[in-house]
């Protein structure tokens, strides 16, 4: 089978592919999941790392060039590094990434590094030990920018630290400029998107007044924007190692460029974050035929909708922590 580079009906590439490999976490943030977590699915119903590694194949094949793994927490799915190591594998598969909340991946780092995942971004809402630990239920502040640290020490780059914007926590933006000076990291502020769970509803910021937050900063330089980038807007403070980063999703998603697939454990291909079209891939991947899982992805591109951020109504059917982000 020849590779080929998919273009869906509005001529967006489709070349990213979001794998989430588990719904557990080993946190739970309290705009992401319920404290008593989400109904566990039954194991049969989830992918294998066989399925996985299979379906990448065939999704490399339909022009999928990058691959970042996501959950619930991938870290806490055992067997990833070596899951990391056969995608890496995979020929036309040029990168793979991970988002991860950074509790373990001090534990991982190293191994992570050499299975072939160059590049991370980690979850830290708060630089503040007792609001992050609010936030998570239960998380160690520490353990999240040891998981940085090591990552920086290993040579991962970019890493790239996700800020979900709310109120009362991480508006405080000054200490995430001082880790840009601190750290060569690129500090993304992220809209938070009330469609996947109410609970913070009240507590939304805009980009608008983030953005007012960072140039009151002063001495903001516009840089190049890291490897990456993709619907980021990047600011940077004179001298600084890293940059600040703004993603605001209230407004358009970026519909336009949009060149991803999301993949959930439990083998549903979806199309695009806010609609809930799901193409189950399992029965295909278990006994169909090889041509059968292509056609299916072909399908997925073909339906990806144009603009479903600003048509879609009520809620997503699935959490955030079972889609990965
Ligand atoms: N557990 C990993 C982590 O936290 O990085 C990966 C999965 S998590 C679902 C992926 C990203 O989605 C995280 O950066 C998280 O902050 C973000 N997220 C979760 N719920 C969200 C929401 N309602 N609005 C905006 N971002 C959200
Ligand atoms: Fe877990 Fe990530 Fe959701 Fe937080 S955002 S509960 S770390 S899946
Ligand atoms: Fe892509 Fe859908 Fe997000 Fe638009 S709303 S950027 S089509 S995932």
């Amino acid at each position: 089978m020849h590779v080929s580079e998919l273009h869906d009906t509005y001529d967006r590439k489709i070349d990213y592919l979001r794998l989430s490999i588990t719904d557990r976490c080993n946190l739970r943030c309290r705009y992401c999941m319920p404290e008593e977590g989400v109904a566990a699915k039954p194991h049969t119903n989830m992918m294998s790392y066989e399925e996985i590694i299979a379906f990448s194949h065939m999704a490399a094949q339909a022009g999928i060039t990058r691959i970042r793994l996501t959950g619930g927490e991938p870290l806490v799915r055992k067997g990833v590094v070596d899951l990391v190591s056969s995608l890496s594998d995979i020929k036309e598969i040029q990168e793979v990434s991970m988002t991860t909340n950074g509790i373990l991946l001090e534990k991982y780092a190293v191994d992570l590094w050499k299975a072939g995942l160059k590049r991370v971004n980690i979850s830290i809402d708060s630089l503040d030990p007792k609001i992050y630990k609010d936030l998570t239920r239960w998380g160690k502040l520490e353990d999240a920018l040891a998981g940085m640290e090591a990552a920086l020490k290993v040579g991962m780059n970019p890493v790239k630290v996700n800020v979900v914007a709310l109120k009362g926590a991480s508006d405080n933006i000054e200490p995430f400029a001082q880790l840009t000076m601190d750290y060569p990291v690129h500090v993304r502020f992220i809209e938070y998107m009330p469609a996947f769970y109410e609970e913070e509803k009240d507590d939304f910021i805009s980009a608008e007044e983030l953005e007012a937050k960072i140039k009151a900063l002063g001495s903001i330089e516009n840089p190049d924007s890291p490897v990456g980038a993709g619907p980021a807007r990047y600011f940077k403070i004179a001298g600084s190692k890293g940059t600040l980063g703004l993603i605001g999703s209230s407004k358009g998603h970026f519909c336009n460029s949009c060149n991803r697939l999301r993949l959930t454990a439990d083998g549903k291909l979806r199309t695009c974050l806010f609609s809930d079209q799901e193409i189950d891939l399992l029965p295909a991947l278990r006994g169909g035929h090889p041509k059968d899982l292509m056609e299916l992805i072909e399908k997925a591109i073909k339906e990806k909708p144009k603009d479903r951020f600003a048509k879609r109504e009520g809620k997503i059917g699935r959490k955030m922590s079972q889609i990965g982000g």
